[in-house]
């Protein structure tokens, strides 16, 4: 999986090498852009959206807020924990 960075952010996903489309942040949506790193599957928690029908990856733990693809929210995810930040 080809991982993306938003470019506002920094939130990361994955997406498989066959996706071609531009991913928008699922948090701030802001633009992505690939790091070059890639990660295996197994070490990924999946998403896919209800909405698109597509998927994509984040690590484990991780709660994406919208699609990176069009503007379904995912709400079993609300973000509303603000304290996790470094
Ligand atoms: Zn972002
Ligand atoms: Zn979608």
């Amino acid at each position: 999986m080809k991982e993306f960075e938003c470019k506002r952010c920094g939130f990361l996903i994955y997406l498989s090498p066959k996706d071609e489309n531009e991913p928008l942040c699922p948090l701030c949506r802001g633009t992505m852009g690939e790091t070059g790193d890639e990660k295996k599957t197994k070490e990924l928690q999946i998403y896919k959206c209800s909405e698109c029908g597509r998927t994509f990856y984040v690590k484990h733990g991780e709660k994406p807020y919208k699609c990176p693809f069009c503007n379904q929210t995912f709400s079993l995810t609300p973000r509303i924990k603000q304290g996790e930040r470094l």
